[in-house]
């Protein structure tokens, strides 16, 4: 499922794309990948209006219209934004197309059909009714407010840092790979991290989404210390320590850890 990082490769690739171009209609392979009204009832709402500006909170991503209303983008586990210069390739299954007065066209992908666009009339209630806590790379996020989230609550810390309710943008993806570089096991109960462990935790936070993002998502691109890049296999090694590296249950999800950088706390 797309993670901050990923969500916010997205809101760039649409500021680079479709942002301030005239859109001349929609359409959508099937209905339901438009949440709350027909595709042919937002193709009317949005003919000849234009994207605004993009926004990003945690996982999810919205665009405002010009005329005031948003547009959010569900991203289910699958999908993703492709940009044609022209609008003759129609993909069969899972698509909403932008059609641009320009001629050219901005495709949300889905094939699983898990995700969708909906239209927004009030983003601040919507973000309420989400709940969401301060987004993850939010430059609010400091180390006392950092501390301040963490006061007073138990449990995993894996689990703490996907709780969006707290801090929105991380899920089991990038849990693992902050706890990775901060050294931190996923199982290790929060109120027994010290303020020198949370100052680390919060510290490799920022770096890892970041540098995910610089890298574009793409596990080709990560530094070389990442782990994204070996979730697939179905063995590796640590690519710090050498430490073959183990997976566990930890929050409920599959994790992966290096029993040397991450010494368990049982
Ligand atoms: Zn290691």
């Amino acid at each position: 499922m797309p993670e901050l990082p990923d969500v916010e490769v997205f809101r760039r690739y649409l500021d680079a794309t479709a942002l301030h171009q005239t859109i001349a209609g929609l359409d959508a392979s099937d209905d339901r990948l438009v949440a709350g009204e027909t595709p042919r009832a937002l193709a009317e709402y949005l003919r000849g209006h234009h994207f605004e500006r993009s926004y990003r909170h945690g996982k999810h991503l919205f665009a405002a219209l010009e005329t005031g209303r948003w547009l959010e983008w569900h991203f289910g586990m699958t999908g993703y934004f492709a940009y044609h210069k022209d609008q003759e390739e129609v993909p069969e299954e899972g698509h909403v197309r932008f059609l641009l007065e320009n001629g050219a066209q901005l495709l949300f992908l889905d094939q699983r059909k898990l995700g969708h666009v909906a239209a927004l009339d009030d983003l601040d209630a919507y973000l309420a009714e989400l709940g969401l806590g301060i987004d993850a790379l939010d430059p609010e996020l400091d180390e006392a407010t950092f501390r301040s989230l963490a006061e007073g609550r138990r449990g995993q810390v894996k689990c703490w840092l996907m709780d969006q309710s707290t801090m929105a943008g991380i899920g089991n993806v990038y849990s693992d790979e902050i706890l990775f570089h901060a050294g931190i096991h996923p199982r290790q109960p929060l109120e027994a991290l010290t303020d020198e462990g949370l100052d680390r935790l919060h510290r490799h936070l920022r770096s890892v989404l970041e540098a995910a993002i610089e890298a574009g998502v793409d596990p080709e691109k990560m530094p070389s210390d990442f782990l994204v890049p070996l979730r697939e296999e179905r063995e590796a090694d640590c690519p710090r320590c050498g430490e073959a590296l183990t997976k566990i249950k930890a929050c409920g999800r599959r994790a992966r850890v290096c029993p040397r950088c991450q010494p368990g706390p049982d």
